[in-house]
């Protein structure tokens, strides 16, 4: 801001002076259809408690996390308190309720910090999920209590450095059984919450039959480099015992991959809330021509196409949250949801970084940081021609996967 007024103040000086902002604005409210009366007392309740722990909590600070780097450890302990561990799973200690809250909360930590909810997504949806969909009753038992208490940290690891989008058929980590005994070995790329978490869902082929598998790896398994989450297995040996019982083929994969995939729809429409508001405040607060921008019509339709965005997305997943409760929920429906809310996202926060002119592409007016981050939503749980080709397949009832 000091740098912006610095820079135009010769020609401030000859203008007139400029005249204040307008009182009684209403207050950003990405919330125009009113979603939130959808939800009873009690998920109300929780969704309130994540938004007061995200605006008092992590806000203040994110900035400076995703400058430096960094994960903001220091947060953890209150989290464990927000009691949304195993959001939409029930029994094992988790948190129950419906997958509609879930995307809820997801959505209201997106709101304020995507990476805060990827690290939730990747802890809940993924590794949590993995073992509630994939696992034995004996491995629910053992692992899902302490990591709804987020005293235990999950990952997921499929992606690796030569195969992303291809991970179907083309893993190159393998699974080799002896006895009781796998070995795996391989490597994985891109794995959130690698560095530091105390559990790994890593998923192999197995030689003896091709088909992808999963296996819960405790602690470090390996050479696990710090930072980008690049975990290196060389002759890894993980117990029988330990193999995802119900994880047998891709398809296993699949069934958790449809449920992240709904949420990183939440979270992208999350995402993109977030840029809005943010982008709405200063256009009623920053002074141009002696009138607060959001006074002025082309800025306007910027912020009336951002907020349609928005909310199409949201109707687009209460009625995805609708067909999961209805039974109905297909990999289709939720590759739907996530290609088309990343998408609309993408386009909702490059025009909240344009409202924001140069200050757009400063970190400490955070549409900066919802603009880049929304990029990795875009990519990651499948890229969007993945999902397209989800939803080719399903609509032309003809496969493009090679
Ligand atoms: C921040 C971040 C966090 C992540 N976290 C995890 C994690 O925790 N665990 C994990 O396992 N992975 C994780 N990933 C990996 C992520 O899922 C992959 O990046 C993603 O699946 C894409 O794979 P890729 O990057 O190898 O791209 P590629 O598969 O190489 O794709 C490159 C481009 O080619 C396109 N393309 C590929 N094949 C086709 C085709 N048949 N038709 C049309 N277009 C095609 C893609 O759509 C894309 O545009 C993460 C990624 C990021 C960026």
């Amino acid at each position: 801001m000091a740098t912006a007024t610095a820079a135009t103040a010769p020609m401030a000086a000859a203008a007139a002076p400029a005249k204040k902002a307008p009182k009684d604005l209403p207050a950003p409210n990405s919330d125009f259809y009113e979603l939130a009366e959808t939800l009873d007392a009690e998920e109300l309740a929780t969704v309130k408690r994540v938004r007061a722990f995200m605006e008092a909590r992590v806000a203040p600070v994110v900035t400076k996390y995703w400058v430096d780097d960094a994960f903001p450890f220091e947060l953890l302990p209150a989290v464990k308190e927000l009691r949304i561990g195993g959001l939409a799973m029930h029994g094992y200690g988790c948190a129950g309720g419906s997958l509609a809250l879930l995307g809820f909360v997801q959505m209201e930590i997106a709101r304020i910090d995507p990476s805060f909810s990827t690290f939730m997504g990747v802890h809940i949806g993924l590794a949590m999920g993995s073992i509630y969909i994939d696992g034995s009753e004996e491995q629910k038992q053992k692992w899902l209590p302490p990591m709804a208490r987020f005293e235990k940290i999950g990952c997921f690891g499929l992606t690796e450095p030569l195969v992303g989008s291809g991970a179907s058929g083309g893993l190159t980590t393998t699974a080799k059984r002896e006895g009781d005994t796998w070995i795996l070995n391989g490597e994985k790329r891109w794995i959130g919450n690698a560095p530091w978490c105390d559990v790994s869902i890593i998923w192999a082929r197995d030689l003896a039959d091709n088909q992808v598998k999963g296996f819960i790896v405790e602690n470090k398994i390996a050479l696990k480099v710090v930072q980008n989450g690049h975990i290196t297995m060389k002759d890894v040996r993980v117990p029988e015992a330990s193999r995802l019982q119900g994880g047998n083929s891709f398809r296993d994969t699949a069934k958790v991959l449809r449920m992240t995939r709904y949420a990183v729809a939440w979270m992208a429409t999350g995402c993109a809330m977030g840029a809005y508001e943010a982008a709405l405040k200063y256009a009623q607060e920053r002074m141009q021509f002696g009138k607060p921008i959001g006074s002025f019509q082309l800025v306007q339709d910027l912020l009336a196409k951002m907020i349609a965005n928005i909310t199409a997305s949201q109707c687009l997943i209460m009625r995805q949250a609708q067909l999961h409760a209805e039974g109905k929920l297909t990999d289709a429906h939720a590759a739907l949801a996530k290609a088309f809310c990343t998408a609309k996202c993408r386009e909702t926060v490059a025009w909240a970084r344009e409202v924001l002119g140069g200050n757009g592409i400063v970190a400490d007016f955070k549409a900066a940081r919802f603009f880049a981050d929304c990029e990795a939503l875009y990519s990651y749980e499948g890229t969007y021609q993945m999902q397209n080709l989800i939803i080719g397949k399903a609509v032309t009832g003809l496969s493009a996967f090679l």
